[in-house]
């Protein structure tokens, strides 16, 4: 029976070429986006073989980002939003404004309009929301104020480009009809679109803040863990959906508040965890989509135009936007941080570009520069990474009396340390992870008067830490910077509390070389992880659930009464 099947074809296409592109670019030691981008262009109708249908790649693609916008929600809750916005709103506004002019003016050079230039600078101007958010959550900052000035940032620039998208209409009528900028023909979609995002927001946190968590709490009752999964995705997606149909909002603005409000229930952590893996696989569907559109032929063609749009993404937005975050006195590290997140471009930028072409506003070359600009600026984006974690130290060495000062305790922006002083303990322990059972080894530590030290990365906790005069370390302790500044060489004790096998590996391996005798002792979920923890010179590993059981059992014949026939018991044991 021939079959017509697009969709398949294309996610078939998309997954596998991205498995294997992806794992190439691993095994040659550089990002797997890298090899993302490369798949999208052998799937894509520029090289010869299977083209896929890059309409459905798209909107596959959309849904990754509403999966991660989604996911971000989750972990922000309105006050973080309010609290970054002081420097998101003006951060943004004037980093769009400066993008814009520095496209105006390649533009102006290349004899187009004015309103190309407009269009082309304001689609250089955004950062793309998957890149960014992806590199938030690699480098574990989500959480982090810089993080959350990123991801304030971000939503405020996708406001303005919601609002690009009215205007760029408008602004084509207006031009055909040789009117003036005042005409209300301009300013009455944006009013318009303003007031239904003001709604959207409005009806989210009044309504949605009320029947959502209280929605999971029902389903959560049911006991059926497929609803349960179910009711997430259906929250997500079609809160996304809404925003965008309804209220003129984009997709990825409705799953920022859908999970935001979502937050607000206690089981938002487990909420999070039911999206992750469909979430991964449409981020990287993402990347194949951007790679889909590249035409290598504009890098022939118009080479040094390319370099030119490079230069201002890579660039000009960064130095712009490291200079407002300085003007606003955060320390050099977060100015890097947010500059580096943002030096790319994305999704936006087509849909602004595309729209600018077919509206005649810009000529077709705007917006091949547009996408030749996004694959490499995503391409770069790593490595403009690694740079800034080359630079980071060095500046901050310069400036390291100034801002030793500014960050007194009473300084409203301080941050954890990100590379911190070397501890002076010896003869201690450290405690990697302070959740459910890192906190308890502290705890005996602390009894038992031991000095102990803790690698921790979530910042509320470090916070906690600190605030009780405990020697914490901010960051992912596979991080050899951290590792070297523990003083493992001098340690007596190590403990690896964190649940994710493939990190406490890197930790093991680190530690055991820093130190042959150190005691290691490693928390594991599994057999094979117990094996491997082991094999990467772990001491001593525990499994937790193998000493649940053990537990429970314990408790069970505590008394040493003797098995007999199973009776139902009704009155629930004090287990406090
Ligand atoms: P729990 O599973 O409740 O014991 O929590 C584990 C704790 O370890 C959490 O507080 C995590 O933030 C923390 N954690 C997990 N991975 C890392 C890591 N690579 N570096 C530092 N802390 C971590």
């Amino acid at each position: 029976m021939p079959h017509y099947t697009p969709l398949i074809a294309t996610i078939v296409a998309g997954l596998v070429f991205a498995f294997i592109f992806g794992s190439i670019a691993q095994r040659l030691r550089t990002s797997p986006i890298v090899g993302y981008l490369l798949a999208g262009v052998v799937a894509g109708p520029y090289t010869p073989g299977f083209v896929a249908d890059q309409a459905i790649a798209n909107e596959l693609a959309e849904l990754g980002v509403i999966l991660l916008m989604f996911g971000v929600g989750l972990h922000f809750s309105l006050k973080d939003l309010l609290s970054v916005r002081a420097i998101a709103i003006p951060g943004a506004v004037v980093q769009i404004g400066t993008a814009t002019l520095m496209g105006m003016a390649m533009a102006y050079f290349l004899g187009w309009t004015w309103t190309a230039g407009f269009v082309f600078g304001l689609a250089l101007s955004v950062a793309s929301t998957v890149v960014l958010l992806r590199t938030l959550q690699e480098r574990r900052l989500v959480e982090t104020e810089r993080g959350r000035i990123a991801v304030g940032w971000l939503i405020v620039e996708d406001l303005a480009m919601v609002l690009a998208l009215v205007l760029l209409p408008a602004m084509a009528s207006v031009m055909m009809a040789k009117g003036s900028v005042s005409n209300p023909a301009i300013w009455q979609p944006i009013a318009i679109t303003l007031g239904k995002v003001a709604a959207f927001v409005l009806v989210m946190l009044v309504v949605g803040q009320r029947v959502i968590p209280w929605a999971l709490h029902w389903v959560a009752h049911t006991g059926s863990r497929e609803l349960f999964r179910l009711s997430v995705l259906a929250i997500a997606i079609g809160i996304a959906y809404a925003a965008s149909t309804w209220f003129g909002a984009s997709f990825a603005l409705g799953a920022f508040f859908a999970g935001m409000v979502m937050s607000e229930s206690p089981l938002s952590q487990r909420a999070a965890e039911e999206t992750l893996p469909l979430r991964d696989a449409f981020a990287v569907l993402f990347f194949v989509s951007v790679g889909m559109l590249f035409n290598p032929a504009i890098v022939v063609n118009h080479p040094w135009l390319v370099v030119g749009t490079i230069f201002i993404i890579v660039f000009g937005k960064s130095v712009a936007a490291f200079l407002i975050v300085r003007a606003f006195k955060y320390p050099t590290s977060t100015a890097l941080v947010i500059s580096a997140s943002l030096a790319q471009i994305g999704e936006f930028s087509f849909i602004l570009a595309g729209l600018g072409v077919t509206l005649k506003l810009m000529p077709q070359t705007g917006l091949d520069l547009i996408l030749a600009g996004a694959i490499i600026s995503i391409m770069a984006n790593p490595f403009v990474f690694q740079a800034i974690d080359w630079i980071k130290p060095r500046i901050e060495k310069r400036a390291v009396k100034p801002e030793n000062e500014m960050a007194s305790p009473a300084a409203p922006h301080e941050e954890a340390t990100v590379i911190p002083e070397p501890t002076r303990l010896t003869n201690h322990a450290v405690v990697v992870g302070y959740g459910r059972v890192g906190s308890h080894i502290g705890e005996r530590l602390h009894e038992m008067s031991i000095p102990f030290l803790v690698i921790e990365d979530r910042a509320e906790v470090v916070k906690q830490l600190r605030a009780r005069g405990v020697e914490v370390f901010f960051g992912n302790a596979a991080s050899p910077k951290l590792i070297a500044a523990a003083n493992l060489a001098a340690a007596r004790t190590l403990f690896v509390a964190i649940p994710e096998s493939f990190e406490a590996g890197q930790i093991v391996e680190q530690a055991r070389k820093a130190n042959p005798a150190l005691e290691i002792v490693a928390r594991a979920h599994s057999d094979a992880e117990q094996a491997n923890l082991n094999k990467l010179g772990a001491s001593h590993t525990i499994m937790g659930e193998r000493e649940i059981a053990q537990g429970m059992f314990d408790y069970a014949f505590k008394n040493g009464v003797t098995p007999g026939p199973v009776t139902t018991a009704t009155a629930r044991p004090d287990v406090s």
